[in-house]
């Protein structure tokens, strides 16, 4: 039996007994060396993952952690949502306001279509009826 000092990508520590040196490579291979912690199936032996420390030492403290964590969530959702919308609609850039009135007044086949408006545009499509809502804005793209 040989001893291995195991981490997973948590930086949990654990320690690990295998046959040989080749077992551990074939149970890690396979994946079916995990955390004992967190049941990460990202395992490495301790030494051999110098960026695991590192992550662990960088850790916030609670609150910024719970706090961190929401925003990155929300962020998250947003983001799924851009990319859920522009995914499946054209971009029509400047051409919105123009379009979406086109698509109100049945002019042109209705679909998905994304693009900029300007907040006079806005307003005018809103006073005509027309269907259409902002793209949800994303903080960290404002910077
Ligand atoms: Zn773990």
């Amino acid at each position: 039996m040989i001893h291995y000092t195991l981490a997973c990508d948590k930086a949990h520590t654990f320690d690990g007994w295998f046959r040989s040196s080749e077992d551990y490579a074939r149970q890690e291979k396979k994946g079916l060396l995990s955390c004992p912690v967190c049941g990460s199936a990202k395992i490495g032996k301790g030494l051999m993952a110098p960026n695991v420390a590192t992550s662990a030492e960088e850790a916030p403290a609670g609150g910024q952690v719970l706090l961190g964590e929401r925003e990155a969530h929300v962020r998250r959702l947003l983001k799924e949502v851009r990319d859920e919308v522009t995914r499946n609609a054209e971009n029509v850039g400047p051409r919105f306001a123009e379009v979406a009135r086109q698509m109100h007044d049945g002019e042109i086949e209705k679909s998905s279509v994304y693009g900029i408006a300007s907040k006079d545009e806005v307003q005018a499509l809103r006073e005509d009826g027309v269907e259409f809502h902002p793209l949800p804005h994303i903080p960290d793209e404002s910077n």
